[in-house]
């Protein structure tokens, strides 16, 4: 199928929502890492979102054009045209986008999508993130608010970030695991329902945290109190009966089974999945370099094994183990055989 469109994508999440599952955003840097996310919601027969970061798209753009806006565009053209030969709805969503970066990284595709959606097609990414969580919250859900008044023409939905997620990704790190400022308060959740509303402006996703961190920690690092979730859906309800956030988890990577499953039954709709991935793919590389050592390699004056240093040698076994580890999240996460296509 194509990538989702706008009304596909709204019923992917609303799927989710009612359903009580999550939908895996695997974070994607190239077009094998693209191909074997595609390829593991499809072994799932799962909807799923591919997200790229600020840094996972200007390497996608390459060292000499170096942009992060044209990087991401082109791994979305090259989603575009594959994803029609998948069973599943598939969405493409930028991910963290702080201030400094928003104007250089998400306004040109937001411009790329208005000609397309001006010249009835269907827009270039379905939604992007807003990570306002280094700025005082009032100011935070101030810009949240108008970037989501400005994308809801346009169809496009916006992630934005209560409270700060911990650890590092990307460059960008956040407080260590266990700190105080780590856990959004239902108070906090409830201003953001004040700022953004319950659909009326737009639609959104809150990213509130728990606790969570980027990365993968010690066990017993992470102290999650998916509870703070439930407590804003609380809150939601009690202030505006019938609503009901529609929350993401950063930082799933190293979490324990118990604990996802609670953030979702409490109204996570999509989990992000980075580090996980980044190691299934790097994982089976490493596999086969270390068994082929001297066929990837010339050795003491020997030639090597072209069959074996042919990228497409370890690629396709990093596309299949980050296919498998995909079509293993959508199965935890509940949204295995459960696509809006069928
Ligand atoms: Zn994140």
């Amino acid at each position: 199928m194509p990538i989702a469109t706008r009304e596909q994508y709204l019923a992917m999440l609303d799927g989710a929502s009612a359903g009580g599952y999550a939908l895996a955003a695997i974070n994607v840097t190239s077009s094998e890492t693209l191909n074997g996310a595609m390829r593991g919601f499809a072994e799932a027969g799962a909807d799923g979102i591919v997200q790229v970061t600020t840094g996972a798209a200007r390497f996608a753009s390459g060292a000499a054009v170096d942009d992060m806006a044209l990087g991401a565009r082109a791994l979305a053209e090259y989603a575009h045209v594959l994803a029609e030969h998948y069973p599943v709805a598939i969405a493409l969503h930028t991910d963290h986008a702080p201030p400094e970066a928003f104007d250089d990284f998400v306004r040109p595709l937001v411009e790329e999508s208005a000609r397309r959606v001006g010249a009835g097609r269907e827009p270039l990414f379905q939604s992007h993130m807003f990570d306002g969580s280094t700025l005082p919250l009032d100011e935070n859900l101030r810009t949240a608010a108008a970037l989501e008044r400005e994308l809801a023409p346009l169809g496009l939905v916006l992630e934005v970030e209560a409270g700060v997620v911990g650890g590092e990704e990307d460059g960008v790190v956040g407080p260590h695991a266990g700190r105080d400022e780590l856990y959004t308060t239902p108070a906090d959740l409830l201003l953001v329902a004040d700022a953004l509303g319950t659909g009326e402006h737009g639609r959104y996703l809150l990213a509130a945290t728990v606790g969570n961190v980027h990365g993968v920690y010690a066990p017993g690092q992470v102290r999650l109190r998916p509870e703070i979730l439930a407590a804003g859906q609380h809150a939601l309800s009690t202030a505006r009966p019938g609503s009901r956030f529609q929350y993401v988890f950063h930082g799933s990577s190293g979490t324990t089974e118990a604990d996802l499953r609670a953030a979702i039954r409490h109204g996570v709709v999509k989990v992000n999945v980075d580090t996980d991935a980044q190691y299934a793919f790097t994982r089976a590389v490493a596999d086969h370099v270390l068994t082929n050592y001297d066929g990837v390699l010339r050795v003491d004056g020997a030639v090597g094994r072209k069959a074996a240093y042919d990228p497409r040698a370890w690629g396709r076994r990093a596309e299949t183990a980050l296919a498998g580890r995909v079509a293993e999240a959508a199965h935890q996460f509940g949204s295995a055989a459960r696509s809006v296509l069928s």
